[in-house]
């Protein structure tokens, strides 16, 4: 993500920010800009304006459940555009399940700053578009808000999270059990989005027959593939070939893994390179620079530049006694097939059908 200064007092701002940290200015994020911008105040409370200019913003409804976006005024919406994506909530009475709710929120406010600064396009779930996007943010299982039979997962464009995801405790002892090495909300989400683009980038492409050259046959059976891995997955899995374990379970969910940490890479590097360039200008109002032109640049050259990068975040981690935050190191048949969702994100980016839509 683009990190960006406080206009007012230059603090390094975090990219979760209502006010800074420097100077108390309020902070929001300005959708249609991918950044976070200082704000000033008008004599109507609720209303606030980026600096120097005259365009009227509101503070998303949920505000005071850790939001940070901004919506214009005259929009008529009273939530932000990532916010708007949710449909289910556990009740604001249930405030241990709000707490887990705002972890979630703020993993998936990040997951849309990355796919919009991408310029994938989000089509929200509406009677339009009945497989559009959608999130339900509960607790499966138990409590009030749980929804059916659902699990974590994805299916015709509905992304459901289990909220106990969102407790480190709950994170550790499934990793454990899973030997996996590797599990993190945002991880999830991504995960997830990855089901969700895969008909886009890929079923409904012309380059369905090269995917299941790569990561197999997708029609394989799903409910026979999985439990097979289960039975198995304490063996290990082939690094040159797979992602993680699980994404060895089936040609679906190798898809969903790769796309996972295609993203994980990529913000990775574009964050720390947004810190190395923090002062080379202010942020521009000027939509067209703040994107990320990924079609300009080579798989290889991403992973080039992301590794000294990995070394160093593993190092600073050692710094604190903080165990390797990624500790992957893409080789072989899996940096071929970061290669094809590298292709198929840029060859899918629509920049002029997000601004328009926006
Ligand atoms: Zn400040
Ligand atoms: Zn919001
Ligand atoms: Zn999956």
């Amino acid at each position: 993500m683009r990190i960006s200064r406080c206009d007012t007092c230059r603090t390094i701002v975090p990219f979760d920010a209502q006010t800074c940290a420097g100077c108390g200015s309020p902070l929001g994020y300005l959708p249609d800009r991918c950044v976070v911008r200082t704000l000033d105040t008008t004599d109507d409370p609720a209303v606030f304006l980026v600096r120097g200019e005259r365009h009227a913003l509101w503070r998303c409804m949920n505000a005071a459940w850790g939001c940070n976006w901004m919506v214009p005024a005259d929009a008529g919406e009273i939530w932000c555009r990532a916010c708007r994506l949710t449909r289910n909530r556990p009740d604001a009475e249930r405030t241990d399940a709000m707490s887990a709710w705002m972890i979630a929120e703020s993993a998936k406010r990040r997951l849309v700053h990355q796919l919009d600064s991408l310029a994938l396009p989000i089509e929200a779930r509406s009677d339009g578009a009945p497989d559009g996007l959608a999130f339900d943010l509960v607790h499966l299982g138990a409590g009030d808000d749980a929804i059916g039979m659902a699990t974590t997962g994805h299916a015709g464009g509905i992304v459901t999270l289990d909220l106990t995801e969102s407790d480190d405790l709950h994170r550790a002892v499934v990793r454990e059990q899973m030997a996996e090495h590797y599990r993190t909300v945002i991880g999830h989400l991504r995960h997830e989005i990855g089901h969700h683009f895969w008909n886009r980038l890929v079923g409904q492409s012309d380059h369905l027959a090269q995917f299941r050259k790569l990561f197999g046959d997708e029609r394989a059976n799903y409910a026979e593939a999985l439990a097979a891995h289960h039975d198995r997955r304490s063996l290990g899995w082939d690094d040159q070939v797979f992602v993680t374990a699980y994404a060895s379970a089936h040609p679906l969910e190798d898809w969903a893994e790769t796309f996972a940490h295609y993203l994980h890479i990529l913000d990775v590097v574009t964050t720390a390179e947004s810190f190395a360039t923090l002062d080379d200008g202010e942020p521009s109002p000027d939509p067209a620079s703040w994107g990320l032109d990924i079609a300009a640049f080579e798989l290889g050259d991403l992973l080039a530049r992301f590794r000294p990068i990995n070394a160093s975040l593993t190092e600073l981690a050692a710094c604190v006694g903080a165990p390797p935050p990624y500790p992957f190191d893409p080789t072989g048949r899996v940096v071929t097939k970061l290669e094809f969702v590298h292709r198929r994100v840029a060859a899918h980016a629509d920049r002029d059908r997000f601004y328009a839509s926006n």
